[in-house]
């Protein structure tokens, strides 16, 4: 099973609880380390870039990542989705990035571009749009096609955190890296069944204060598991890649659009009735699970000048 681990948001999205105690630079850290432990050399991160715009000091996190031999990807500015602007916005979208991190783009082997959310919107015509503009500006598109949810973590994990509930905290890594080292499973043998042959996964997870805390066993058990971990060059040479999916407007990753071609599901993250212990924790009665994810959206949205007509995370 050869894996690219890719990493999303070294900075986190304008909103975002982090527990005390931790931030991006803390959480860098640790990834840095736990790559260098095992051998995991040039990883990708895509960082989009408003935090850069908020707080100048943020830099300092990105150009650590690039100065320890990793490279930096272009996630366009707002983070927001394809679905909610023009073609037109998410084009001076991902130029605007450039504004902010355009030299650490160029450092890097090949310039590489993650839509956010790894969706690519919902009309041919709009993605031709943005497809026009990256092949101009010289950039391959880095799709996911392994990832667990990760991010539903973030709020809970504050919470528990922040409360000092160390039973809560513990269950919750314990239940991400179940997540992580199951879902990678999961979604090699489907992506066998949907292609009849093993091609390199590009895996995702994002720099969240849990990361900080699992990241190297997460490893080891992927190490346990035959995890092969390759460049995301390596992973881009396999054509299942490269090739263009279907426009959804859903919440899917590359091979989960792929696989809808083929009618197979691949299922996002753990099971419904775990993910609901995992986000309600901590929660009082009555309160929304959704609601730290759903204003995190709303910011994106609005600051890149969209909209949400219509939204769901599953
Ligand atoms: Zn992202």
């Amino acid at each position: 099973m050869k894996i690219a681990i890719t990493v999303d948001e070294l900075l986190l999205w304008d909103g975002t609880p982090m527990p005390g105690g931790y931030s991006a630079s803390s959480v860098t850290d640790a990834l840095l380390g736990a790559f260098a432990d095992n051998g995991v050399n040039g990883v990708y991160g895509f960082a989009h870039t408003a935090p850069l715009e908020d707080d100048p000091s943020n830099r300092e996190v990105l150009d650590r990542w690039v100065d320890s031999g990793h490279h930096l990807g272009n996630h366009t500015h707002c983070h927001a989705c394809l679905n909610w602007v023009t073609g037109e916005q998410y084009v001076d979208d991902i130029k605007r990035s450039e504004d902010f991190v355009g030299d650490l783009i160029e450092k890097a082997p090949r310039k590489y571009f993650r839509y956010a959310m790894d969706m690519t919107g919902d009309s041919e015509e709009k993605r031709g749009r943005v497809e026009d503009h990256l092949s101009s500006a010289g950039y391959a598109n880095a799709p996911i096609t392994a990832w667990f949810g990760d991010f539903a973590w973030i709020a809970p994990y504050w919470r528990a955190v922040e409360g000092g509930d160390h039973d809560a905290a513990r269950m919750l890594r314990a239940s991400y890296i179940e997540a992580a080292v199951s879902r990678l499973k999961g979604t090699s043998e489907a992506q066998y069944r949907i292609l009849g042959t093993e091609a390199p996964l590009i895996w995702l997870i994002h720099g969240t204060s849990i990361a900080q805390d699992c990241i190297a066993e997460i490893l080891a058990r992927f190490r346990e598991a035959g995890a092969e971990f390759v460049g995301l060059d390596d992973a881009m040479s396999h054509p299942v890649n490269r090739v263009m999916t279907p426009v959804t407007p859903a919440f899917r990753n590359h091979l989960q659009r792929l696989a809808a071609t083929v009618g197979i599901d691949v299922p996002t993250t753990i099971s419904d009735e775990r993910m609901a212990s995992v986000l309600t924790t901590g929660l009082a009665d009555g309160e929304s699970p959704f609601a730290v994810y759903d204003d995190l959206i709303s910011r994106m949205s609005t600051r890149a000048g969209g909209t949400i007509a219509d939204w769901s995370w599953t």
